[in-house]
């Protein structure tokens, strides 16, 4: 799960890492009266979306009188804000973050994420703050230092000191580094993060070190033992399909391909995908509908694929164990006198009752295209979008 910049640096201030002073506005005047109430004298007025990149897309912005603040916080609530992680379409701004402008000596680099095969949380930090990580990592990856945290022992000081040092921080900013990275160690390791990203860690002219940006991502499976970050969700932040699927027990993302993808089983979901690239295709969506799915949620598997414009194509794959292939079958026919399947539809059926399930397809007067098995399926479906 992710938050909003502002309920991270919330967090953040309660585990002792400094932020600069702000809070979150819904609309122009809420802003105005948190600038006269921050009593300073540049403010920054930043868009709140569940995106990076908002820098340069226009989503933030330098105000030095309260009107201007009003008048920013206008102009960006409201609009669509497009930046390289919210893709073409943009997001909608409906709130901002009103905070007191930081005097920026450097910006750095500081990132925690679980390194999974390592079985460790990695610290990776930066002195090319506020450019994105990933191209620093590609073009000059001796300008980032990784280190390993024992999870029996815990971070130790002197690693602390270690990173603060390689950022290049003298004096009491590392004793103000030391502070901040352990403090965002202990949240991340207390609330169940998977991804800490402060990009950029500012040095200030006056040697404060500040978290300007805070990106965070929360285990879902791990939520139920944390109310208090589970309240935190923004649901107009999320795909609404993706949010539909939740509601109905299934598993949906979506993806930038033109093959709708139904399937029973995260693991063979995952290998359908793979099989459809490995034809030369590209999946419009990872769909698992569950074990023990009925035909209600088929049906609306069916639904959520449709409602995706780029789908060229329907693979369906399934393996009846627990499920059984005639209630596939029913869920198919079913979708296709409610929503009109106007695609064409390759069938790959399997498991418990396919004989019935294929006669109950055969007989129902669709135009379905069945392979033989999971190649042969996915090779004509691949096709099926080539012919046009
Ligand atoms: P994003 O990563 O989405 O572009 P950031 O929060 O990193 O958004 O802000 C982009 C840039 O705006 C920062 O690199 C920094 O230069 C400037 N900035 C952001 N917040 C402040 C602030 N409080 N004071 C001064 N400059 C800021
Ligand atoms: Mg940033």
């Amino acid at each position: 799960m992710n938050i909003h910049e502002y309920q991270a640096k919330e967090l953040l201030s309660q585990y002792g890492v400094a932020t600069p002073t702000g809070k979150v506005a819904f609309r122009e005047d809420e802003a105005h009266q948190i600038a006269k109430d921050l009593n300073v004298e540049r403010f920054v007025v930043k868009a709140q979306i569940h995106a990076g990149g908002r820098g340069k897309g226009g989503g933030v912005k330098l105000a030095t009188t309260l009107d201007e603040v009003k008048r920013i916080a206008s102009e960006i609530l409201g609009m669509i804000l497009v930046t390289h992680q919210t893709g073409p379409e943009g997001k909608l701004v409906q709130k901002v973050l009103v905070e007191e402008a930081s005097e920026i000596e450097k910006e750095l680099y500081l990132g925690m994420v679980i390194d999974r095969s390592r079985e460790q949380i990695v610290i990776m930090a930066s002195r090319e703050g506020g450019m994105e990580i990933e191209e620093v990592a590609k073009k000059h990856p001796a300008k980032i230092t990784r280190e390993y945290v024992n999870p029996t022992i815990g971070l130790l000081p002197y690693q602390c000191r270690k990173i603060a040092y390689f950022l290049g921080l003298e004096g009491k900013s590392v004793n103000k580094a030391v502070k901040f990275i352990s403090g965002l160690y202990q949240l991340f390791t207390e609330k169940d993060c998977s991804l800490a990203e402060i990009n950029p860690l500012i040095l200030t002219k006056s040697g404060d070190v500040f978290a300007l940006d805070a990106k965070m991502n929360f285990d879902d499976n791990a939520l139920f033992r944390h109310t208090d970050i589970e309240k935190l969700h923004d649901p107009s932040e999320e795909d609404p399909t993706e949010l539909e699927a939740k509601k109905w027990g299934i598993s949906y993302v979506k993806l930038d391909g033109n093959i709708g993808c139904l399937v029973n089983g995260a693991g063979l979901a995952m290998s359908t995908m793979d099989i459809i690239k490995h034809h030369g295709g590209e999946p419009a969506n990872f769909l698992d509908v569950g074990g023990g799915a009925n035909t209600e949620q088929v049906t609306q598997a069916f639904k959520m694929i449709l409602s995706d414009p780029n789908v060229k194509a329907i693979f369906v794959n399934i393996f009846g164990g627990i499920m059984k292939c005639d209630t596939i079958a029913e869920g198919i026919i079913t979708a296709a006198k409610e929503v009109g399947i106007n695609v064409p539809l390759v069938v790959r059926l399997e498991g418990t009752n396919v004989e019935l399930g294929r006669k109950m397809l055969s007989q129902s007067g669709l135009n379905i295209i069945t392979g033989a098995d999971m190649r042969e399926a996915a090779k004509k479906v691949v096709e099926s979008t080539q012919a046009g």
